[in-house]
């Protein structure tokens, strides 16, 4: 439960620094209000109840310079992120230990040595980033999104297959909700994306529900979703983090195998309006 999960007084407080080594300011004289080393850069991209890290994977060599955490409230899931990404992270190292003997010993003896392709597969190749921009984080997102993230932080905040909550009565443990998307429209910088994705055709609607206006009244009204405007499919079509969340998580995986449907949606944060 909540009082056991770790989460910082506020964003100057996190300390990022065992998550991404390669990416901490060598200026040792930079230190977060609670006393630890700074980062080069701030964690940018957000996966929301991440699983088991298949969107992280995907993602870190498109967005190699790019700072990603994934959040996962099940210990034991996180646990597999961690080393899952630790793991990436040696054989990437490696593999660029085993490319510089190769190299040398080939400007001393000039022999041939060729890497067969074939053999060495896609999980086995040196891949921009070497998997240091991303890591696992243990939280409930539904409550300390804000003690991590600062207004603005973010630049993309993935929601992939979320849990469904069939039950009305369970509706409110839904990670979409109006509360909710306002504290995604907070950290999430104008122009930053919103990313969704689901099985379930009535959490499809919900999704929807919840960030577009349903009618003319409502839009009259107004509210929290004059920050948000939907993405076309042209737009979708062309962003190469749309083909990773539809199909290399875990869920999206199953949901192919099962020939099930997938729903996308995408949001972009518009700019504040006048009366925020
Ligand atoms: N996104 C992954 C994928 O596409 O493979 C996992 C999808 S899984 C159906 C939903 C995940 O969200 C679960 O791993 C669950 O533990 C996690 N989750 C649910 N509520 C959460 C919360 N409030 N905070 C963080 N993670 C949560």
């Amino acid at each position: 439960s909540d009082h056991k999960l770790d989460y910082p007084l506020s964003p100057a407080h996190m300390d990022w620094s065992s998550h991404f080594p390669a990416f901490i300011d060598p200026d040792t004289s930079k230190t977060t209000l609670g006393g630890a080393r700074k980062l080069l850069k701030d964690v940018e991209v957000v996966d929301i109840g991440c699983g088991f890290g298949g969107l992280l994977v995907g993602l870190a060599p498109l967005l190699p310079d790019t700072l990603m955490i994934g959040m996962e409230i099940r210990i034991s899931v996180l646990d597999y992120v961690r080393s899952r990404v630790h793991a990436l992270r040696i054989q990437q190292q490696k593999l660029k230990n085993g490319t510089a003997a190769q190299a040398s010993a080939e400007n001393s003896n000039n022999a041939e040595a060729s890497v067969d392709e074939d053999e060495v597969g896609s999980t086995t190749t040196i891949v921009p980033g070497n998997y240091e921009n991303i890591s696992g984080i243990r939280a409930n997102t539904m409550k300390f999104l804000p003690n991590f993230f600062a207004q603005h932080q973010l630049s993309k905040i993935f929601v992939c297959f979320p849990d469904p909550h069939f039950k009305a009565r369970k509706h409110k443990a839904r990670i979409v909700s109006e509360s909710l998307n306002a504290e995604y429209a907070y950290v999430l910088r104008p122009g930053g994306l919103m990313y969704t994705i689901t099985d379930v055709e009535e959490y499809h609607h919900w999704v929807l529900r919840h960030f577009e206006y349903q009618s003319e009244e409502e839009r009259a009204q107004g509210g929290i979703k004059d920050l948000w405007e939907r993405v076309s499919e042209e737009e979708l079509a062309a962003d190469p983090c749309v083909r990773v969340m539809s199909f290399e998580t875990e869920e999206s995986k199953k949901v192919s195998r099962n020939n099930g449907n997938k729903y996308v949606a995408v949001f972009r944060r518009k700019a504040d309006p006048e009366w925020i």
